[in-house]
C-alpha cells in the first residue's frame, strides 16, 4: 500500500526524522489557511499523487507570497498530472501539501528497501539526490552506496555512521545524518514497509538535516496489524477495479491486454498469463481467486472481469484441489447469469468434482468452450479474440 508524501512525512516525524513545517489542503482557501500559518516567505505549493516524478512536471511549485499561494493552489487542484511515474493517462491532484520553503545547501538520496535476493533490508544512500536519480542509477550506478542490514541487530549506527561520511554530509551534521537513518530504519521496521525513500534528503543553509520529500510503501499483508497506516489509504489513487477486488479477498492486478483469466492459485495464473503470451495474446488481469474460494468470491471474481472494457474473451484455468470445480462452475454460470456475456469463455477444469462441473457448464447452456489441457485452453482463447 502506498501513501501521500505529507502522510509519510507525518510518519517520519514521529520518529524524530526533521521535516519542514507544512500541512495538506483540500481547497485553495485551505491552501492559503495552511500558509498563514508558516513562516513564509517562500512556500512550496506541492501535488499529492502516489507518484514521484511530480517536480520535472510542473507538481512543485514555489509560492513567494500568499498570493502566488492561491495561484499556483487554483493551478493545480484538478489538473492531471503526467510524471515518469503515472502513465500517459496521468493521475489528477486532488490534495496540496502546503509547506515552508527551505533553503537547500545540498540534496541527497536516502532509501530503504527490502532486497528479495538476500533476504535484508538494504541502505542506499547518494549524494547526488534530487530529480535526476533515476539517471545517477543509470549511468553512475558507483555513485549509490548499499549496505544490507542484519536482521538480528538491525541498522547499527556506525554503519549509518559511515554511510554518513561516504555520501560527504559535512561533518559537522554527521550526527544529524545518523540519527535520521536509524529513525528511518526504525519506521521502516515497526510500519512493515517495503520501500522508505527520502529523496531529497536536504542539508540547509541553517544546519539542519531534513526531509524534503517522503515515499513509503507498506507490505499489504502486514496492514492487519496496522489500523493506523490503513487509515491513510486513498482509494482515489487505486484502481477500482482492485479496490471491488480486494473487499472479496481476491488478488486481482489490472494489466493492458485483452484476455481475462480467472485461475486458483498465484503460480498457476503466472503459468496462464506465460502460456497466453506464448500464443500471441495478452492477458488483462492477473486474477488469483484462491485456494478454497467460495461460489460468492467465484461469482464477484468473474464479474469484475466482465465489468473491464477491454475484456474480448476471457479464459478461466481452474485446478480443483481444495477448490471443487462444481462450486466454480456454479460461480460462473451465477456471475453470467447477473452480468450479460458478450465475450467468448474458455474453461478449463481439472480435478476434485471435475466430471460435476462440466456437466453444470455443459447443461448451462452458456456458449462456453471447453477445453482439456492449458495449452489448448490458451490457443483457443487468443484465437477466439483474434
Ligand atoms: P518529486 O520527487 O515528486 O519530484 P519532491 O518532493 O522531491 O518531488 O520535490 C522536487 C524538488 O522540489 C526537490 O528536489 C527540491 O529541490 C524541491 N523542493 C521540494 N520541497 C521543497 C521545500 N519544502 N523547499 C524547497 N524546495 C523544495
Ligand atoms: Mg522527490
Amino acid at each position: 500500500m502506498n501513501i501521500h508524501e505529507y502522510q509519510g512525512k507525518e510518519i517520519l516525524q514521529s520518529y524524530g526524522i526533521v521535516v519542514p513545517a507544512g500541512g495538506v489542503a483540500f481547497s485553495v482557501d485551505e491552501a492559503v489557511e495552511v500558509a498563514k500559518q508558516l513562516q513564509g516567505p517562500i512556500y512550496v505549493v506541492k501535488a499529492q499523487i502516489h507518484a514521484g516524478g511530480r517536480g520535472k512536471a510542473g507538481g512543485v511549485k514555489l509560492a513567494k507570497s500568499l498570493d502566488e499561494v492561491h495561484q499556483y493552489a487554483e493551478e493545480l487542484l484538478g489538473k492531471t498530472l503526467v510524471t515518469h511515474q503515472t502513465g500517459p493517462e496521468g493521475k489528477e491532484v486532488k490534495r496540496l501539501l502546503i509547506e515552508e520553503g527551505c533553503k537547500i545547501e545540498q540534496e541527497y538520496y536516502v532509501g530503504m528497501v527490502l532486497d528479495r535476493g538476500s533476504g535484508r533490508v538494504v541502505l542506499m544512500a547518494s549524494e547526488e539526490g534530487g530529480m535526476d536519480i533515476e539517471e545517477v542509477a543509470a549511468k553512475t550506478p558507483e555513485k549509490i552506496i548499499k549496505i544490507a542490514i542484519d536482521p538480528a541487530v538491525g541498522l547499527m549506527p556506525y554503519q549509518a555512521r559511515e554511510v554518513a561520511f561516504a555520501i560527504h554530509i559535512p561533518h559537522s551534521l554527521i550526527n544529524h545524518a545518523t540519527k535520521f537513518m536509524l529513525g528511518l530504519y526504525q519506521a521502516f521496521i515497526e510500519k512493515d514497509c517495503s520501500i522508505a525513500e527520502i529523496n531529497p534528503l536536504v542539508v540547509t543553509g541553517d544546519n539542519q538535516v531534513m526531509a524534503l520529500d517522503a515515499k513509503l510503501n507498506f507490505d499489504s499483508n502486514a496492514l492487519f496489524r496496522h489500523p493506523e497506516l490503513v487509515a491513510y489509504r486513498d482509494l482515489d489513487e487505486e484502481d477500482p477495479m482492485e479496490i471491488e477486488a480486494s473487499k472479496y479477498d481476491l488478488t486481482y492486478i489490472n494489466l493492458d491486454g485483452n484476455i481475462g483469466c480467472m485461475v486458483n492459485g498465484a503460480g498457476l495464473a503466472m503459468a496462464t498469463m506465460d502460456i497466453i503470451k506464448y500464443y500471441g495474446g495478452e492477458p488483462a488481469n492477473f486474477l488469483d481467486v484462491g485456494g478454497g474460494a467460495s461460489e460468492e468470491k467465484v461469482t464477484e471474481a468473474f464479474k469484475i472481469i466482465l465489468s473491464d472494457p477491454k475484456v474480448q474473451g476471457i479464459l478461466v484455468n481452474i485446478f480443483g484441489g481444495i477448490m471443487k470445480c462444481d462450486v466454480i462452475a456454479s460461480g460462473i454460470i451465477n456471475a453470467v447469469k447477473q452480468v450479460e456475456l458478450k465475450v467468448p469463455l474458455v474453461v478449463r477444469l481439472e480435478g476434485t468434482n471435475v466430471e460435476l462441473g462440466k456437466q453444470l457448464l455443459r447443461e448451462s447452456g452458456l456458449p462456453i468452450v471447453a477445453a482439456d489441457s492449458l495449452a489448448h485452453a490458451a490457443e483457443k482463447i487468443v484465437a477466439q479474440v483474434q
